[in-house]
């Protein structure tokens, strides 16, 4: 729902402000129609129906994977791809994975969004519509900022969609924003904002190496990066979560684990996720299952809490780093 759109409309109709927080309340408890809306009068909800669209995203498909995981793909009113993925837990996590770009303008060397064109920023509404979308289906109680794009180059639409989120459900605390190291927006979040949580895409533990794989990292170096996190942890009292993508013979020896394990030192800062990779069609291999495990045990070794990220919705292109909204997925819906 375009809210800015919503308001205009209410106040056009000659209507108190506060029908614009009934219909939001509506939504964010799973509406699907303005007819649902039982305390707005029936031809407030009839003229709403043929002014405004509930959704600013139009789904174009969805995808079920066999471990419950869904993913959707939306279009934006002006035809931007945008997809979101909802994972389903045995223990009732629902945790959604949101988008806050259309594609994305970075370039890292593994993900398959970076592949595609970059569209642009998403707005507030049209992140939230992602949310809502899933929101329809079930209760939902989670979300990351691990879809399509960079939140911290959208942070103004990010932090304002974070601070509805709750309304849906979701606690500031249960919601992640993952950035490449946006070192501006760290900063930002380091006291600006909603209290949400922060993960770190940090996949190598040098310079050298993070800037091969990731060539952000020749404008925002590794240690301004890390002394950024560490300033946020220190302020916001949480720890940090620190993603590493385990890739074949690129960042995956004991030498690494050592050196990252001495980068994160004193140990209390950052809990290490290691992510195994999903394949994207490029150059890379990801490391083998016992490689992975002995590089948490290094790290663990030396102190570092570190777990294996649970991979989910691989066979229906859901899992990280996999949302690239296939040109021929958008053609064929
Ligand atoms: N731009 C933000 C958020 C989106 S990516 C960021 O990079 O943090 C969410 C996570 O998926 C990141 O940690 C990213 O590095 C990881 N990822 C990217 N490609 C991947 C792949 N092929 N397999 C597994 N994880 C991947």
């Amino acid at each position: 729902m375009d809210l800015a759109q919503l308001e205009t409309t209410m106040a056009e109709l000659g209507q108190p402000s506060y029908r614009t927080g009934q219909v939001w309340e509506w939504l964010a408890r799973g509406a699907d129609s303005f007819d649902q809306m039982s305390n707005l009068p029936a031809d407030l909800r009839a003229q709403l129906a043929e002014k405004l669209p509930v959704s600013t995203l139009e789904v174009e498909n969805s995808a079920l994977s066999v471990d419950g995981t869904e993913k959707a793909l939306f279009l934006t009113a002006d035809q931007r791809p945008v997809e979101a993925v909802l994972m389903r837990y045995r223990d009732g996590r629902r945790s959604l994975c949101l988008s806050s770009q259309s594609g994305c303008p970075l370039t890292c060397t593994f993900c398959a969004t970076g592949k595609m064109k970059f569209g642009r920023n998403l707005t507030e509404s049209e992140i939230l519509d992602q949310a809502l979308h899933f929101r329809r289906i079930e209760d939902v109680n989670h979300t990351v900022f691990m879809g399509m794009g960079e939140p911290m180059m959208n942070l103004d639409n990010v932090l304002a969609a974070c601070e509805k989120l709750p309304e849906l459900g979701i606690a500031n605390s249960h919601t992640t924003i993952s950035t490449v190291g946006w070192l501006p927006g760290i900063q930002r979040v380091t006291t600006e904002g909603p209290a949400v949580r922060l993960a770190l895409s940090l996949h190598a533990p040098n310079d050298q190496l993070r800037s091969k794989i990731m060539p952000v990292n020749d404008k925002y170096s590794m240690n301004e990066v890390v002394d950024a996190a560490r300033e946020w942890r220190h302020v916001r009292k949480r720890k940090v979560f620190i993603e590493y993508l385990m890739l074949d013979g690129v960042n995956d020896s004991p030498e690494l684990a050592h050196e990252l394990a001495e980068l994160l030192l004193p140990k209390n800062d950052f809990k290490v996720n290691l992510i195994p990779y999903n394949p994207t069609g490029e150059e890379y291999q990801g490391s083998p299952r016992q490689t992975i495990e002995n590089f948490r045990q290094n790290l663990m070794k030396r102190g570092i809490h570190a777990t294996v990220r649970l991979t989910r919705g691989r066979d229906i292109d859901a899992a990280c780093g996999q949302l690239a909204a296939k040109a021929n997925e958008v053609a064929e819906a």
